[in-house]
């Protein structure tokens, strides 16, 4: 069975990859140091207890397995966090990175699909973000992923090894049949959050600003179904293995949420009020994100099935209902 190292494949998005990649037929080895994720969340391939600063593992872990691809989620996420915590992300999300591109191109392993992030571009007017909007990113968490990107470019250039860069909107659901799901500690997300405070697991939900730009004058954000987003990793993968070069692709559906309309949102899905007050702006978040997705569609022909907000919330609140991890 051909084989594809999965980092990050004990997280949120990594581990709805490998229940996708299973499916398209790759066995996913998953190397995770499980500092966000969960090993129970391992459930479509083996597992490998390591972090991608660590060399040695990783060497040993591309000859053990023989990879033909790499899919690299492992990473720090929090924009709140990369504020007040940079350090963490430069170390963790860049020095990890290049160790992890270096050992695949000593061992021989070529195509590299890297996730990235919208939090890249930073603050622009305009109102569409697509692939060639200039990057300036607001915080840490972005300023790591975009220096990850440079570095793919520039092993593109001097090694030979392919990517597919995604950068990513704001990602929501959970896989439909509740075998994984999105389960952090602490839980910063938006849409779990709301799903918890309605069902009175936490106190109310504070909404991180009302005097943005917009019209309710909270943030917009443009949200995709893991399921979606995890498809577009396989037609990645097979982009590049089909000879077609490196590429960025935007994964978002185009249209721009309110946090007041998530709120509305989950309000009407779960058919209780989501108690909620009105906070302070959270540092390092951007007014508006919203994907110009045509390329993805067009290039990689990819189409957004589940990406309607009802739809998300619904698969989320039923994995919130039914699935948690432990250990
Ligand atoms: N948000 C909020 N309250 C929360 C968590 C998030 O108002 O408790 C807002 C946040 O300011 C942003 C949106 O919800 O505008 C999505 O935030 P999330 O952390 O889910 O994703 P991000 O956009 O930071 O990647």
């Amino acid at each position: 069975m051909r084989k594809i190292l999965v980092t990050g494949g004990a997280g949120y998005i990594g581990s709805h990859a490998c229940k996708a990649l299973r499916d398209a037929g790759w066995l996913p080895v998953t190397f995770d140091n499980l500092v966000t994720g969960w090993e129970e969340a391992v459930k479509f391939g083996p597992f490998i207890n390591g972090d991608l600063r660590d060399r040695d593992a990783l060497d040993r872990a591309f000859a053990e397995h023989q990879p033909q691809a790499v899919m690299h989620f492992a990473a720090l996420s929090q924009v709140g966090e990369a504020m007040q915590k940079p350090e963490l992300y430069w170390n963790n999300n860049v020095l990890g990175s290049l160790t992890l591109a270096q050992a695949a191109v000593d061992a021989g392993c070529k195509d590299f699909v890297f996730s990235s992030t919208c939090a890249t571009y930073g603050e622009h007017d305009n109102v569409v973000l697509d692939e060639n909007t200039p990057q300036h990113p607001l915080n840490a968490y972005g300023g790591s992923k975009r220096a990850v990107e440079d570095i793919l470019n520039d092993f593109g250039a001097a090694h030979g090894l392919r990517h597919v860069i995604f950068r990513y909107f704001n990602v929501a659901g959970a896989d439909p049949a509740a075998e994984v799901g999105e389960f952090h500690i602490p839980e910063t997300h938006l849409v779990p959050l709301v799903i918890q405070a309605a069902e009175g697991k936490r106190g109310a939900l504070t909404v991180f600003g009302t005097d943005y730009d917009t019209p309710d004058g909270t943030c917009i954000r443009d949200y995709v179904h893991v399921c979606d987003l995890v498809d577009a990793h396989v037609l990645g993968l097979n982009w590049l293995r089909d000879g077609k070069g490196s590429r960025v692709f935007n994964l978002g559906t185009g249209s721009g949420f309110s946090v007041m309309d998530v709120i509305n949102a989950a309000e009407g899905v779960m058919g209780c009020p989501v108690p909620h007050e009105i906070g302070e702006r959270r540092a390092g978040d951007c007014t508006r994100l919203v994907s110009g997705s045509v390329r993805a569609r067009d290039e990689l022909g990819w189409m957004p099935e589940r990406s309607d907000m009802t739809q998300m919330i619904a698969d989320a609140w039923r994995w919130h209902q039914t699935g948690h991890y432990t250990k």
